[in-house]
């Protein structure tokens, strides 16, 4: 038996993981193959605290991976496949590898929401992305489009106007949800243009993606748009079908926790954007992580000999 398993190697997990290590805990932590959560999509972090010329969020999570280290957690960069209640407390399965633990945090986060019409798992990667980081660079000179309207697509937008000559926002509504100052950021940006009442209910390419077929809720009207590339930024699902049926979720599958980060599982908690449908930041994952690794701390101490 393990002393503590954490699930994710996001941010919350990451800190989690840093927390439970200093406290003697000997976590193993999973990080999944690609280790660093949505940090590794991101390019600049400007508002985590104590980076005030930014950080980049790889360079964040390397960061983080070192200082769980130092203190010796023990990472395996593998994907859990399974989560089970048994009689001990719960076992965490990685393909027909098991591990078990009375203490289980659940770090896995969020993944990138897709739109789910024609031609999308065709044009995957091949004009179609959802990380303007990874992939904005193949755009130099090019026409894009970002789909969305929240934080993520204007600063997907703002960032893919280094490389691509015109980023062009398709929007279903009339008006951006984002918060102001990545409003103004897009607005004052020359190479910005808005599309309104928008909606993309297709992709049309031989081999990558050449046109969409772009529809205006208003009139109803739909018309073909040619195009170099397309980045979807309409938000995030969080990761939770291997827990579906033993921990309790909301009705859009985030984990329900409580302000001590506990979920319906003794033992089990849970941090970061899995359980988060307000605030979404690193700071907050962060901050969550630290929480589930003292309540994790408490509940060994609470259970030890038992
Ligand atoms: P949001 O949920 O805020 O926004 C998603 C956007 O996508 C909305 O405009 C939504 O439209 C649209 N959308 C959703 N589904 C579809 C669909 N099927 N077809 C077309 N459009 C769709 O997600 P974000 O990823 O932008 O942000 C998540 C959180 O992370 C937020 O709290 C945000 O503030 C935060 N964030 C902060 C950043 C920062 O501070 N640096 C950067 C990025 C994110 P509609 O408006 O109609 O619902």
């Amino acid at each position: 038996m393990e002393k503590l398993i954490i699930i994710g190697g996001g941010v919350s997990g990451w800190t989690a993981a840093i927390y439970a290590a200093r406290a003697n805990l000997e976590p193993l932590i999973f990080t999944g193959l690609e280790i660093g959560g949505q940090l590794m999509l991101t390019t600049e972090v400007e508002n985590f605290p104590g980076f005030p010329e930014g950080i980049k969020g790889p360079e964040l999570m390397q960061n983080l991976k070192k200082q769980a280290e130092k203190f010796g957690a023990r990472v395996v960069p593998k994907s859990v496949t399974g989560f089970k209640k048994i009689k001990e407390g719960y076992e965490v399965l990685v393909g027909k590898e098991k591990f078990s633990s009375k203490i289980v945090i659940i770090s896995t986060g969020a993944s990138a929401r897709w739109l789910g019409i024609p031609g999308e798992k065709k044009y995957q990667g091949r004009g179609l992305h959802t990380c303007a980081t990874c992939d904005g660079f193949f755009y130099k000179n090019k026409e894009i489009l970002v789909v969305g309207g929240g934080d993520s697509a204007c600063e997907e937008a703002n960032f893919l106007t280094k490389f691509a000559k015109k980023v062009t926002i398709v929007h279903r509504k009339d008006n951006l949800r984002a918060s102001k100052i990545m409003r103004e950021r897009v607005e004052k940006n020359p190479k910005i243009e808005f599309m309104w009442d928008s909606e993309i209910v297709e992709f049309k390419g031989e081999k990558s993606v050449e046109k969409v077929l772009i529809k205006n809720l208003k009139t109803g009207e739909k018309k073909e748009l040619k195009i170099d590339g397309i980045f979807l930024a309409i938000g995030h699902i969080p990761n939770t079908k291997i827990f579906e049926g033993l921990v309790n979720l909301d009705e859009h599958g985030f984990i329900i926790t409580n302000e001590r980060r506990k979920t319906n599982l003794p033992g089990v908690f849970a941090a970061g954007d899995v359980q988060d449908t307000i605030y979404k930041q690193a700071i907050t994952a962060a901050g969550t992580g630290c929480q589930a690794a003292l309540e994790a701390e408490k509940y060994y101490e609470e259970i030890k000999g038992k």
